[in-house]
């Protein structure tokens, strides 16, 4: 029998939440006994209360991993026991999925079939697939002649911090730890505040694979309390960071505060979505392009938020804009019909809603929704919004809002199109519709973005590397440009007499 709003709602009721930290292979309170409350965004239910760890239970939880990192216990095991154990890893994901989806759903508001058979299961893969490089990843020997050997080792760089968002919580924890892990290195995890309950499981599931004690830590708390502690902690060696670019930037600051550790960045975007006259299926464009926004009730990084459409077919794009933004109203989170969720929590709702009122203010013309829904539900929702006339001075078309508002451009020349896409400090993704490859290959390439579509958008593979331009970031998460993040090159010269 297919699950329903109520079976679910049944099911999560029975979900044993554990909102405890986990260092050193057991669940542990704050030191301080302090916690906030984990709330529901679809019903604004308080559903856990969960440690809030401070300055203390960092340093706790970096000693622990800087135990295990030294003692050799993960670092030190044989690449096939390390894959054998993340590989484990993913099984386990895997055979927990319901659970890992509902609570997913349950503490960031995402549609719980998108849990379950996007989050969830790229998660699972995410593990499996740097599991498998592990024994595949070679070292080099530099071409320095017969009377010399130089040797060029990966190592790992010691104890990482991941500090990552609420948009993708669980999926961008992973595309941190699995490579930081697979390289041997011990990690330290901040999930945010808004959404620490999948990371708290995953911990417990990866000690039943056997990662041995003090490998993996996670320690829930405020952004400037926990995270902050780790970005200036001393003996933290590297932090693998996704998030705000503002966020970024601190980060950068604490690095150089303190022991000048390597900081990695995914950051924000303002994705530009081009649409050429040309374009060869306007019906696939157009749910693209709503998709682009919506999903995830568009608390995406590479959300497509700027359209940029070209006059002549903008009227008949537009209609078909708005027919997607009328069936993707939001819904239940946990109603498996729902196409969109409910925004993360009341201050990003109010943020969202206050980006709306700007559009409004600075003259661009809303089209479809704009409002706030479902308001009887205690919960945090938003229609699906979009402007036209907007143009790229607005506010609306540089910050980024992430939520489901789209702004839409209009342009006559392909040339002005690129102009346009790339007037923004943001450089995460870019995409291009056309059926003129010339044209195709050619906007590609002048497009400041980490990641172009043609033709499609949000498609990739964990083998392919995410990450961006100017202030999105720096580094590249997925692929296995992801585990050079992780690990230092060492350079041994051996002089060989004759
Ligand atoms: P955020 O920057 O507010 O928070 C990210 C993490 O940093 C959280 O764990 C938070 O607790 C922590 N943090 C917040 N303030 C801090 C401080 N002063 N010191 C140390 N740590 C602090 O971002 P968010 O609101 O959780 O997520 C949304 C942002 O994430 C968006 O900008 C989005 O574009 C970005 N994002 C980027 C990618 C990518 O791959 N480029 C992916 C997902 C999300």
């Amino acid at each position: 029998m297919s699950a329903t709003l109520e079976s679910y709602l049944t099911e999560v009721a029975q979900l044993k939440i554990e909102g405890r930290a986990y260092i050193d292979g057991t669940y542990v309170e704050a030191k301080s006994g302090q916690t906030f409350p984990c709330i529901s965004p679809g019903t604004g239910q308080t559903v856990a209360q969960v440690a809030s760890c401070d300055a203390t239970d960092v340093d706790i939880a970096v000693a622990a991993a800087r135990r295990s990192f030294e003692s050799g216990v993960w670092s030190d095991l044989s690449p096939k026991d390390r894959k054998r154990i993340l590989l484990k890893l993913s099984e386990l994901i895997l055979q927990n999925k319901a659970e890992l989806a509902m609570l997913e759903t349950l503490d960031m508001g995402k549609p719980i079939n998108d849990s379950r058979n996007v989050d969830i299961p790229l998660v699972a893969e995410c593990f499996a697939w740097f599991a498998e490089c592990i024994d595949k990843v070679y070292d080099e020997m530099a071409p320095v002649g017969r009377s010399n050997l130089a040797m060029i080792n990966r190592e790992p760089v010691g104890v990482v911090a991941a500090v990552v968002p609420w948009n993708f919580p669980l999926l961008m924890a992973s595309w941190k730890l699995a490579p930081a892990l697979a390289v041997g290195n011990s990690v330290v995890l901040k999930p945010a505040e808004q959404s620490p309950l999948t990371a708290l499981r995953l911990a417990e599931l990866a000690s039943q694979a056997g990662l041995p004690n003090g490998v993996l830590n996670v320690v829930p708390g405020l952004g400037e309390k926990a995270g902050k502690a780790l970005g200036l902690h001393n003996d933290v060696d590297c932090v693998g960071f996704t998030g705000s670019t503002e966020v970024g930037k601190l980060f950068m600051q604490y690095s150089g505060q303190s022991n000048l550790k390597r900081v990695w960045l995914e950051c924000g975007g303002k994705t530009p979505v081009i649409v050429m006259a040309d374009c060869h299926d306007l019906d696939a464009a157009a749910r693209a392009a709503a998709f682009g926004i919506f999903f995830n009730q568009g608390e995406v990084c590479n959300a497509g938020s700027r359209l940029l459409l070209h006059s002549s077919i903008k009227e008949p794009f537009l209609e078909k804009l708005q027919g997607w933004a009328k069936k993707m109203q939001p819904g239940d989170p946990f109603d498996p019909k729902t196409r969109m969720g409910a925004i993360v929590d009341k201050t990003q709702m109010d943020r969202v809603l206050g980006y709306i009122n700007k559009g409004h203010e600075q003259g661009a013309k809303l089209i479809a929704g704009g409002h706030q829904a479902r308001t009887d539900s205690g919960g945090y929702y938003i229609e699906p919004t979009i402007f036209d006339d907007v143009n790229n001075d607005m506010i609306i078309a540089r910050e980024e809002i992430f939520g489901p508002v789209l702004s839409v451009l209009t342009f006559d020349e392909a040339d002005q199109a690129i102009k346009i896409a790339n007037d923004t400090h943001y450089g995460l993704a870019a995409a291009v519709w056309t059926k003129d490859i010339n044209l195709a290959h050619r906007t590609a390439r002048s497009l400041r973005a980490g990641v172009v579509w043609v033709n499609c958008f949000d498609t990739g593979d964990i083998s392919t590397p995410f990450g961006g331009f100017k202030q999105s970031g720096s580094g590249r998460d997925k692929s296995m440009h992801a585990m050079e993040k992780y690990v230092d090159l060492k350079m041994t010269w051996v002089k060989l007499y004759p």
